[in-house]
């Protein structure tokens, strides 16, 4: 659970999608360098203060961004 630091109320979760032309989920990615690069993604949490409207962004999977996930997984 997280909380605002600001009004110290519950954050409630939301999920942050384009609107155009369809809704889809945005992901973080962490591109190699490289011809044939691995993208690593990771779907993003987003916390909203229901009081003030604060936002927090926090990767899903944060493990997966790094770049040696493959060989450590
Ligand atoms: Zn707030």
């Amino acid at each position: 659970m997280i909380r605002c630091n600001k009004c110290d109320v519950e954050m409630l979760t939301a999920s942050i999608n384009t609107t155009y032309p369809v809704s889809l989920p945005v992901m973080l990615v962490n591109r190699e360098k490289g011809l044939f690069a691995t993208e690593h993604k990771s779907e993003l949490l987003c916390y909203v203060c229901p009081e003030c409207g604060h936002i927090e962004l926090y990767a899903k999977d944060p493990q997966k961004l790094k770049e040696d996930s493959k060989k450590t997984l």
